[in-house]
């Protein structure tokens, strides 16, 4: 009984805090914006629910000058705030609770090229399928991660993983110059000359430095035929794994090509676990990809679903790992070699989680690349810390019921210590977007950790954007 009222409290206050922040912003915030029904109560939809930010308010800004006008009045007033694009962050240090302000930047979706289509300017809340979308309609490519409803620059302000990576480098690679707004609600257009310190930290910790508005990237013009890649699925069962596992570690991937591999449900109503290869060469026909990739053939998929594909369907076979609700924690691990025995012991884990009530959608999730092309470029030129790492993966564990989350937890938790115990890296790596929430900051920023200190010292000095790993 008195539990139950200490709940009913906590809710009660909980709403009263929301609702006072509401009202506050409404009376004070509003009629400086662009239109004066911008604030809601309304949370835009999230890739995973567990550990979701639940702010009390959410302004959803129409212009870039909405952004600065927002944030100026947030970090004057103390009021905690955090802006999401495309929803798919999924750390745990995203706490912003209904005391705090979500600064929802999904109307800041324009994508528009220069004359010769050499740059790209990507509005600050444009996902990955929109940007594709524009860069299709224009005839040229742009480096993008390999998921439809990701912000873009979401994720390129980490690192920026993406499906040209082999032929162009990291998203952070190909960035010109960055619109950004500080915490005292200042713009700042950022490029390698201006502020070369700034532009660096950018490159990889964005999300604690400002919010980026819009940002100016290469971008490539092509022809159709450069609007083609050959790429699709091929199915596995589990006794192929170890050979599955070790043709990838052979394969030497060229810049045209990469590849995805899936733990995965079959699909319902069996929702056996089942292995996924995702191949990608970019520009390839049935004949070069299948050569390409003859290695994995020759462990002999049961199901082959490849096919040449113009670049707005590239990302189309990941619109299942799309999906938005459920819960998601996620593992995220960097390493060096493909070891069979690691993953036929993250396999059987995954076997036992992936069999639970609600648990059927869960996924492994590991990511290869061609990486000549990214080591080739300064390492020093973007905060951006792990070039040298062969190999990402991702343990899901993706679920409805909150029963679950221990279990989950002990799922993902072995699984990352199973990869980590045999990365092979002087150190533990992850890609700060993979990474589960509750990694050393050293983890996460690598070498450029000190450096990146002295820029959030100068230019959030009281630590305002600190829900993203927060550098201190
Ligand atoms: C289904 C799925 C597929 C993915 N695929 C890829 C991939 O192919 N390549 C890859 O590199 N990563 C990938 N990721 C990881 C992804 O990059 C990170 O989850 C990233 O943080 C998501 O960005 P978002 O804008 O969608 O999320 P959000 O939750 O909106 O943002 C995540 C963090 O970034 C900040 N942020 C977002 N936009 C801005 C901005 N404009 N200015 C300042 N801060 C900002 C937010 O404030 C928040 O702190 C994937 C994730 C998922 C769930």
């Amino acid at each position: 009984m008195k539990f139950v009222s200490l709940v009913a409290s906590l809710v009660f206050s909980a709403s009263f805090t929301a609702a006072a922040v509401l009202q506050q912003l409404q009376a004070e915030l509003a009629p400086h914006l662009s239109q004066n029904d911008l604030i809601s109560t309304i949370s835009p939809p999230r890739w995973s629910s567990f550990n979701a930010p639940l702010p009390g308010a959410v302004v959803n800004v129409q212009t870039e000058l909405d952004v600065a006008t927002t944030v100026k009045y947030l970090t004057a007033n103390g009021i905690p705030f955090l802006a999401q694009n495309g929803g798919a962050g999924w750390s745990s240090s995203l706490d912003l609770n209904s005391d705090g302000v979500l600064i929802n930047l999904a109307s800041l979706n324009h994508v528009t090229f220069n004359g010769d289509k050499t740059q790209a300017t990507i509005g600050g809340g444009s996902s990955i399928s929109n940007t594709i979308a524009q860069a299709y309609a224009a005839g040229a490519l742009v480096e993008t991660g390999t998921c439809n409803c990701v912000g873009t620059l979401g994720a390129l302000l980490g690192g920026g993983y993406g499906s040209l990576m082999g032929l162009y480098g990291f998203g952070v690679d190909n960035v010109i110059a960055v619109q950004v707004v500080t915490a005292d609600g200042e713009f700042h257009n950022v490029t390698a000359t201006s502020d070369p310190d700034f532009f660096w930290a950018l490159k990889g910790a964005g999300p604690n430095l400002g919010i980026v508005t819009s940002a100016v990237v290469k971008s490539y013009p092509t022809t159709q035929d450069g609007m083609l890649a050959w790429t699709g699925t091929l199915t596995f069962d589990s006794s192929q794994l170890e050979e599955v596992v070790e043709a990838i570690q052979d394969l030497e991937l060229q810049p045209d090509m990469n590849l995805f591999m899936y733990f995965i449900s079959s699909g319902p109503p069996a929702n056996e676990p089942v292995i996924l290869v995702r191949p990608f060469l970019y520009k390839g026909s049935v004949t070069t990809g299948r050569a390409a990739f003859s290695s994995l053939y020759a462990v002999g998929p049961t199901r082959d679903t490849t096919a040449v594909l113009p670049y707005t369907q590239w990302n189309a076979g990941a619109d299942g790992f799309c999906t938005y609700g459920a819960r998601k924690p996620s593992y995220g691990v960097g390493f060096q070699k493909m070891i069979p025995s690691t993953w036929r012991e993250v396999w059987n884990s995954y076997v036992e989680f992936q069999k639970k009530p609600t648990a059927a959608n869960s996924t492994v999730l590991l990511e290869a690349y061609s990486l000549t092309k990214a080591r080739s470029i300064d390492p020093n030129s973007a905060a951006f810390p792990h070039r040298n790492v062969n190999f990402h993966v991702i343990a899901i564990p993706w679920y409805e019921d909150p029963s679950l989350d221990d279990q989950a937890q002990a799922f993902g938790n072995a699984a990352r210590d199973l990869w980590r115990a045999t990365d092979q890296l002087a150190q533990n790596q992850t890609y700060i977007n993979f990474a589960y929430g509750d990694e050393a900051l050293e983890v996460v920023y690598g070498d450029s950790l000190p450096k990146l200190r002295e820029v959030k010292r100068r230019l959030d000095p009281s630590g305002q954007f600190s829900h993203w790993y927060n550098i201190v």
